[in-house]
């Protein structure tokens, strides 16, 4: 028996919601076809309790992000980035963005998918596309996530 509303106490049934959305930095994300919970006036809940957490531990994790190679960082007061493929210093802004397609598959869930558009610095020296570090694009990502949430206005209880 799935516990009501904690709204308006009604009864709560499980659906495959629309794309939502969310943003940070420059980075853009798109969360597609997630499980929740929602009752007859539209106010939704995660499935679980550990589930806002799970996908945004996905997000946040430089695994993630492995398909684009990271750059080198150089500098002790001003960080600058490197090429990994022939050192030239990278532009300091993001030239374009890479789409990867994640697979969420959390406890207790279907699978479902999360777009992430990345932010990527293209080489001027040689072409190659890579992001500054798995770890700040994931710190993108888990915030964009953050604000996706709230977009929809989902809950954990
Ligand atoms: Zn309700
Ligand atoms: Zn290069």
């Amino acid at each position: 028996m799935t516990k009501p509303c904690s709204k308006c106490k009604g009864e709560m049934s499980m659906q495959i919601l629309d794309p939502f959305h969310g943003e940070e930095g420059d980075l853009k994300l798109s969360v597609q076809q997630m499980p929740s919970l929602i009752c007859s006036q539209g106010h939704k809940r995660f499935i679980h309790i550990e589930f806002a957490a799970q996908l945004m531990d996905l997000m946040a994790s430089p695994e993630t992000f492995s398909s684009i190679p990271g750059a080198a960082k150089k500098g002790l007061f001003r960080k600058h980035y490197h090429c990994p493929g022939c050192d030239v210093e990278l532009p300091a802004s993001p030239t374009g963005r890479e789409t990867l397609e994640v697979v969420a598959d959390l406890s207790n869930a279907e699978p479902f998918k999360v777009v992430i558009e990345v932010p990527v610095f293209q080489c001027s020296g040689c072409g190659k596309v890579s992001i500054h570090s798995a770890e700040e694009s994931g710190r993108l990502a888990f915030k964009a996530t953050e604000h996706a949430y709230r977009s929809i206005d989902i809950h954990p209880t």
